[in-house]
């Protein structure tokens, strides 16, 4: 497996792996992988004779106050998971590689990106959509792997390459969790052991709400309290949001119908958390 540092290097590798005829699979992620991330590559090894795994802390999908300069780092242990699950190549560029000086275009989608994490992270979405776009031009991969961790980014994505005709096909991965619930997450590393044990509220939150649904409830707002309450019991936590949308167009709904996200966000101390799932009735 290589670790290549430069778009230039990237280039020259897919070009020869499509001199062969060999297709190729991308796994966009921000490092410090889990078994989650491990998951998206897994499938992208099984659909693709060659892994390409980016590994990059975007810059400009972090507001100022929130962590980049914080954020995990371990390149080393990453590529030895990369290296396990198959994956053929990892891009781990500098930040001046993505960005050089004078960079001034960006990717900005006018739906489903000003709700849920959106309206907490205004400029999140654009530096999602704009670092994956460069990544899609750079690696110009057959499909593409993101997990369902983050559905609205998801949703974001597979929106994005419909409006600006990648040819690509975006491959949507469930959630991998702890055996508690807890959705995996690199940043559940800055959670202490008190807040570590109260963070299990998310998952045990929105089962409660998924219960309720299956025994009938219909009623969004009964749904959407019933998950507040439950979270409200852990006295380190503090809701951002608890939504229940429309998983096309991202509008809030009343009745529950058709496919619809529920989707929390909920600072366990500092940390900001997010979980979900995803119903079809
Ligand atoms: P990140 O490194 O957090 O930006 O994540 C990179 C990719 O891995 C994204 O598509 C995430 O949705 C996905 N991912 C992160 N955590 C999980 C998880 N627990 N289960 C499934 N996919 C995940």
């Amino acid at each position: 497996m290589q670790i290549v540092n430069t778009v230039e290097e990237v280039r020259r590798q897919v070009k020869a792996w499509r001199k062969e005829g060999l297709s190729v699979g991308l796994v966009p992620t921000m490092g410090y992988l889990h078994e989650g991330h491990k998951s998206l590559i897994d499938a992208a090894v099984r659909d693709n004779d060659r892994v390409v795994v980016s590994v990059f802390v975007n810059p400009t999908q972090f507001a100022p106050n929130e962590d980049l300069e914080s954020y995990p780092r371990d390149l080393e242990r990453d590529a030895a998971l990369c290296e396990a699950a198959g994956a053929s190549l990892i891009f781990h560029p500098e930040p001046s590689e993505m960005y050089h000086e004078g960079y001034s275009t960006f990717v900005d989608m006018r739906t489903l990106t000003q709700v849920l994490c959106g309206k907490t992270r205004p400029i999140h979405f654009s530096g999602v959509c704009t670092v994956v776009s460069k990544l899609f031009h750079i690696v110009t991969p057959d499909r593409a792997y993101f997990g369902q961790k983050d559905a609205q980014q998801l949703a974001v994505i597979r929106h994005m390459v419909e409006d600006l005709n990648f040819d690509i096909e975006i491959v949507g991965c469930p959630i991998i969790r702890e055996e508690d619930g807890l959705a995996k997450s690199s940043r559940n590393t800055y959670l202490k052991e008190e807040e570590r044990k109260q963070a299990v509220i998310l998952s045990q939150a929105l089962k409660e709400g998924q219960e309720l649904i299956r025994q009938g409830e219909r009623n969004a707002e009964t749904v959407k309290k019933a998950i507040r309450e439950k979270i409200e019991t852990m006295p380190l936590a503090n809701i951002d949001y608890v939504e229940i949308v429309n998983f096309k167009t991202f509008e809030n709904i009343t009745e529950l119908q058709g496919e619809f996200l529920t989707a929390v966000a909920v600072y366990i101390g500092k940390t900001r958390l997010i979980d979900n799932f995803i119903m079809t009735l």
